[in-house]
């Protein structure tokens, strides 16, 4: 017998016929003995139409607002799904995350897991209940309904597997596995078996979004075994079939430490994967003052607006009293992002801001790169041999990042999946 959580995203949810599927999928482990709790998202699509609501009336909103609304689509589903549950003759019941609690911290729309009760649901567990918890949402100090960021619900399946001590997290969705690169770009994208919490870490972060950021962190915190895997297949001819493996040892991708790779004598190749986001823009603050604190002037107000900045460069001056600051943020931080800029403009002193929404990032990942030279050169020449243009370089121990024009992004994925000698035969 083992304690399992499984999760299903949005398009695994997407409509009845999958709903049901994804009951058949649980009520299979239920039937082996196993103890099951069962995350779901909102069925695809819906979070953001809720979303769409939420800008068409306030592009401003109050975030505590936002979370009310956005997190409701997880609410539909945990009904439908116990539910479908009850209807093939198993036991199921919903648990909402504050009926759980799932306590978060208070940042709106991007909060934390702190704490997650787990007598309730562990006690429905054990008695053959299958708990059925929507992903997504939390509940804050102030009792108010918080949600984790977009794609959510990965992190609320770890977080709970890590809080129930579960043998297994497992994440279903619409591919079998993570892949070299995202299998939507390229055909000759490979599934890889096992892959690094670190490796999945920086893809996730970088734009590979079939688990997101958090819940890998919190997998490699706790240790949880996370595999993901397909909860349908889908012909040449486009037809869903739900005739897909259910349980552990599956053929999907686990994430796992180095050494358990190191272990099974498994190669690792120098660069395991290429990532790619959209959904940041740049912006360049022109002529601001040359000097001590400036910095801090500029960023400061956008941390204080909770928004992310991520690649950030600073030119050279070359007057000595001025110079320009680029750096990315998330295109939905933008419209706060550039109130904060307006405020400050006076004591800043800027020239000039300019908004690049046409960018893209790309980056190569590889535990490898540790050991190896010259990865960041072939980079630079495979997208030079495109005629490809960067904008703006960030590196770490185990990736590389550029920012290009967002109209290369496919051209730019498969030139480097081929050049790192990933492309599948
Ligand atoms: P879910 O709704 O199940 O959470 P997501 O859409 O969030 O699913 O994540 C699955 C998607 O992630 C896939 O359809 C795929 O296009 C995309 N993806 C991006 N990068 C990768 C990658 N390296 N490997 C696999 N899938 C990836
Ligand atoms: N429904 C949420 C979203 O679309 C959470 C998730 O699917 O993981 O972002
Ligand atoms: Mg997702």
């Amino acid at each position: 017998m083992a304690r399992i959580v499984l999760k299903f995203g949005g398009t695994s949810v997407g409509d009845i016929d999958r709903i049901r599927n994804v009951a058949r999928m649980a009520k299979a482990e239920l039937d082996r003995g196993n103890e099951v709790a069962v995350v779901v998202s909102a069925m695809t699509g819906v979070t953001n139409q809720l979303v769409g609501y939420v800008e068409s009336i306030a592009p401003l909103y109050d975030p505590r607002e936002y979370d009310v609304v956005v997190s409701t689509g997880e609410q539909v589903t945990i009904g439908l799904l116990a539910l479908a549950l009850q209807q093939i003759g198993a036991r199921a019941r919903s648990f909402t995350s504050w009926q759980l609690p799932v306590r978060t911290d208070e940042a709106y729309g991007k909060a934390r897991i702190l704490e997650i009760g787990t007598e309730a649901i562990v006690a429905a567990m054990r008695e053959g209940v299958v708990a059925v918890v929507p992903g997504f949402q939390g509940v804050g100090g102030e009792g108010r309904v918080t949600t984790l960021g977009r794609g959510g619900s990965d992190t609320s399946a770890v977080a709970l597997a890590a809080a129930i001590k579960a043998d297994r997290c497992d994440i279903y969705t619409d591919v079998d596995g993570v892949y070299t690169t995202d299998p939507r770009i390229t055909d000759k994208a490979r599934k890889l078996p096992m892959v690094t919490y670190e490796e999945m870490l920086e893809m996730a972060s970088l734009g590979s979004k079939v688990l997101q950021t958090r819940s890998v962190e919190l997998a490699m915190n706790h240790r949880v075994r996370v595999q993901v895997l397909a909860s349908f297949r889908k012909g040449p001819d486009g037809a869903i079939s739900f005739d897909v493996p259910i349980g552990s040892d599956l053929p999907g991708t686990l994430v796992v430490d180095e050494d358990e790779i190191m272990a099974k004598g498994l190669e690792q190749s120098v660069v395991s994967g290429i990532a790619y986001a959209k959904d940041d823009v740049k912006i360049t603050v022109a002529a601001v003052a040359d000097r001590p604190g400036v910095a801090a002037a500029l960023f400061g107000p956008l941390a204080a607006a909770n928004v992310n900045v991520d690649m950030i460069v600073q030119n050279v001056s070359l007057d000595g009293k001025s110079t320009d600051i680029t750096f990315t943020l998330p295109k939905s931080d933008l419209p706060r992002a550039r109130a904060e800029l307006d405020k400050a403009k006076a004591s800043l002193g800027y020239r000039e801001l300019t908004v690049d929404t046409n960018v893209a990032k790309i980056s190569v990942i590889g535990v490898g790169m540790r050991s190896h030279a010259g990865v960041a050169l072939k980079m630079f020449e495979t997208l030079a041999a495109k005629g490809i243009n960067i904008g703006v370089i960030s590196t770490s121990e185990i990736k590389i990042s550029v920012l290009i024009a967002a109209d290369y992004t496919e051209l730019a994925v498969r030139a480097l999946h081929a050049a790192y000698g990933l492309d599948a035969d």
